[in-house]
């Protein structure tokens, strides 16, 4: 089926053109003029990507990117934030807040459909296949299944979860709030140095035959899993 992007704006022209073009891509589009609508449409549609403006009336975009966020339901949809010229600070904002990527006010079409291509690229594995892979280790999410090269890795469920975690999200860099937030949960209290531990227990199993450590830390930020590393 082809991908469904919820564009989430207020402003009636530039939801016409948005329409209009990426109907003419091949995709299928929903839209939300609030955040609330926004909030609801995610949980009931699923979309692939989320198209997520940020000056809205009622909730704004960052509220609605947090709680997208916070849901199980649309945690890994990838979310493309539209923002107004040089309103730098919303940028960072907006990436904090969990968001993926952001396009600025006023854009090309071709450039927003270019984002959205790579974004949906990127999250695929995210969006209901059953095999997340990078390098020599793939995740099984039907049979629970790890394996690095021909070796099949045992893994407790938080190691699990949070490989998952990674593998839906190749590159990126995760701090330890972060991870907390998408591995334990929003409201459970967990030091952030619990973190640490689990990411040893993670790189531990991965590595056990001394191959290539794929989780990279990022001193003073957090961790990312990457397929091949700079050499140090
Ligand atoms: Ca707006």
């Amino acid at each position: 089926m082809k991908p469904l992007l919820l564009i989430v704006e207020d402003e009636e022209t530039l939801v016409t053109l948005l329409r209009y073009n990426l109907e003419g891509e091949g995709y299928r589009v929903a839209v939300a003029k609030n955040g609330e609508d926004a909030l609801l449409l995610a949980k009931e549609e699923t979309p692939d990507l989320i198209l997520l403006d940020w000056m809205l009336p009622l909730l704004s975009g960052i509220e609605v990117c947090r709680r997208l966020r916070r849901d199980n339901a649309t945690r890994n949809v990838p979310i493309l934030i539209l923002t107004a010229k040089g309103e730098e600070e919303d940028k960072i904002r907006g990436l904090d807040t969990g968001a993926d990527d952001y396009v600025t006010k006023p854009f090309s079409p071709t450039e927003l459909v270019a984002r959205i291509r790579a974004l949906l690229r990127r999250s695929r594995p995210a969006l209901g296949e059953e095999k997340l892979e990078i390098g020599d280790l793939t995740m099984d999410l039907a049979s629970h299944r790890v394996r690095r090269a021909d070796r099949e890795i045992v893994l407790a469920p938080t190691e699990f979860r949070l490989l998952r975690h990674f593998l839906e999200h190749p590159g990126r860099v995760f701090d330890r709030e972060q991870l907390l937030n998408a591995v334990w949960g929003q409201d459970v209290y967990v030091e952030l140095r619990t973190v640490d531990v689990h990411i040893r227990r993670l790189r531990r199993a991965l590595n056990t035959n001394g191959e290539t450590d794929l989780i990279r830390t990022v001193r003073g930020v957090g961790y990312a899993l990457e397929e091949t590393r700079a050499s140090q």
